[in-house]
């Protein structure tokens, strides 16, 4: 309910691990800051990360360099998106070692295709 007065955003994403060893969730947490400041005209300053095996919130400061990290993250995508393919997945230790999507993206698996071209090979013979 609200009281009348406007209270400016704070956003909180709640991960289930734990902090990462690169700045994917700070800017995925600022890009909804920069949405929020478009919604509601109010300057977003700070917003928190939340991690589940800690059960700790960490405060993120969205300062210039996370922006600006955002917004070329953004533009990169857009960018992507325009070509209209995906790019194949990358497989590192370090972020996908972390990732939610790892199942369906099985990175290792698909980085392979020369173990697939040798299987065809052995398959259909001489
Ligand atoms: S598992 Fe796939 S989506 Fe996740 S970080 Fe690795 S390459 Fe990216």
């Amino acid at each position: 309910m609200s009281n009348g007065t406007a209270r400016t955003p704070f956003p909180v994403e709640y991960k289930r691990g734990r902090p990462k060893a690169h700045r994917a969730d700070q800017v995925q947490l600022c890009a909804q800051a920069l949405c929020l400041e478009e919604m509601t005209g109010r300057a977003v300053s700070e917003g928190a990360l939340f991690y589940g095996e800690q059960r700790r919130r960490h405060v993120i400061a969205f300062d210039d360099g996370l922006r600006g990290l955002t917004e070329a993250t953004a533009a990169a995508v857009h960018a992507m998106i325009a070509t209209g393919r995906t790019p194949p997945p990358e497989y590192a230790a370090a972020k996908c070692g972390s990732c939610s999507l790892i199942a369906v993206c099985q990175p290792r698996r698909l980085a392979k295709p020369v173990e697939v071209a040798a299987w065809l090979v052995r398959q259909l013979g001489d």
